[in-house]
């Protein structure tokens, strides 16, 4: 076994999310099936959704495509949104390993203090130079995986009710859904603010929405090396992250490690083997070894188990090798993704290794170990919030924030059917969403 460092760990990243997805075999929980609609009725949803400024944001933001690296027009579409609702837009150009000439940013806003009244702040010109220190921010992607579905609406053929609307397309659930949920939020407290009925302060909340969540992390984690976060953080008491969580509050989510494991060979006629070196025979002891490190105790060597994230799986999820079957095989590759329930990244990188020495006991095979993060506990101390644990990869571990800032994480619609084929949520959920997040703004502000 050789550990090869020269490898980037950017292939491995971006098949992150690919990994991060739950199977698609969770057909009780998809959305009733849709029926053919009339022009009438066609008509009749648009205009539930255009009588809305939640639903009709949301609506912009799905029809504007952006996979990850071509977030740059989903991007000016947020910020002049922002922008025509009075607040003060910084924009953050983060670079895109794979393009570099890809433009596209990350978007944090605050509240403009001229434009929103605060009873807070009795002297607003005394701090003119220093960025609002905000309390609580919340925080989403603008980025999608692929392909582009684009936006639709229909509705279950038994019910009239404009909340069972169902909104489907690329990125209806994850994740904006979550980024037009926490504008409308905030520009509710904002609202409530300025007619002096509650005791919200404008200068007290944020907006950060990021690039590349879905790849690798990248934008989360630019913001979170920044200038800019240092400039406003000192006040931090709660980020609050949108991923779909059905509505509930996750109480956390597993880490994660890959590793990327290459065999090479010698290629020979498949009559006279011996005159080669199988690369597939090199490479198939250790994936057969890393696939039962789920199913084995961890006194055998096996991955850690906890109470509160059950089990640590493994997922061999791509191997090629070889180039027909009457050809000894000279190359041979492999990835495998760690969702991890214990542990941390060192030690699991020392388990993962330690098993592939084993199957390969003369150090053949070249190595590359993702060390990627532990399990992230999140905070659910929010009265009238289901808890659950989810088992995707979020940025919450790529945001590094101060001892005692809590994490929430909550969106509306499911992870079952983000990414898939028939991503979509209903009115409900949407509606839902902006009432939680409001009640968890006020938790966080202890209102
Ligand atoms: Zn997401």
């Amino acid at each position: 076994m050789r550990l090869i460092s020269a490898l980037t760990t950017s292939l491995l990243l971006s098949s992150l999310s690919t990994a991060a997805h739950l199977p698609k075999d969770e057909k009780l929980l998809s959305p009733l099936p849709q029926q053919p609609i009339t022009q009438d009725e066609t008509d009749d949803l648009a205009k539930v959704i255009s009588s809305s400024s939640l639903l009709s944001l949301h609506r912009a933001l799905v029809e504007v495509e952006s996979i990850s690296g071509n977030e740059l027009s989903v991007g000016e579409l947020v910020v002049s949104t922002l922008e025509a609702h009075n607040f003060s837009v910084t924009t953050q150009s983060v670079p895109d390993v794979n393009n570099a000439s890809a433009k596209r940013w990350n978007i944090y806003a605050v509240p403009d203090a001229t434009k929103y009244s605060s009873s807070h702040d009795s002297s607003p010109a005394k701090n003119k130079d220093k960025p609002a220190q905000p309390k609580v921010i919340l925080s989403s992607h603008i980025d999608t995986v692929p392909p582009y579905i684009p936006y639709s609406l229909s509705r279950p053929k038994h019910s009239k009710s404009a909340s069972d609307i169902l909104i489907s397309g690329r990125g209806t659930v994850d994740d904006k859904a979550c980024v037009a949920a926490q504008i409308q939020t905030v520009l509710n407290l904002l609202s409530t603010s300025n007619s002096g009925s509650s005791s919200i302060n404008p200068t007290d909340l944020a907006l950060l929405f990021v690039v590349s969540e879905e790849t690798n992390g990248s934008g989360m984690k630019f913001f979170s090396n920044s200038t800019l976060y240092t400039s406003i953080s000192s006040n931090l008491k709660a980020v609050i992250f949108g991923e779909p969580t059905e509505g509930k509050l996750a109480s956390g989510h597993k880490g994660i490690s890959m590793a990327h494991i290459i065999a090479h060979g010698k290629a020979a006629h498949s009559g006279y083997p011996w005159l080669g070196h199988s690369a597939n025979s090199m490479i198939l002891p250790a994936l057969l070894a890393l696939d039962k490190l789920g199913d084995m105790a961890p006194k055998d060597g096996g991955l850690p188990r906890s109470k509160e994230f059950g089990n640590s799986t493994v997922n061999v999820g791509y191997m090629t090798g070889g180039v027909a079957a009457n050809v000894v095989p000279k190359f041979a590759e492999a990835r495998v993704a760690f969702r991890l329930a214990g542990g941390t990244p060192e030690s699991i990188r020392e388990l993962i290794l330690g098993a592939i020495g084993k199957a390969d006991p003369k150090g053949e095979l070249e190595v590359d170990i993702f060390q990627g993060y532990g399990p992230v506990p999140l905070d659910t101390d929010v009265e009238g919030f289901e808890s659950m644990v989810v088992n995707y990869g979020t940025d919450v571990p790529n945001l590094e924030v101060a001892e005692g800032v809590k994490r929430y994480l909550y969106g509306p619609g499911s992870i079952l059917v983000a990414h898939g084929d028939d991503e979509g949520l209903t009115v409900r959920d949407m509606e839902r969403a902006v009432v939680d997040y409001e009640r968890l703004v006020r938790h966080a502000l202890g209102l």
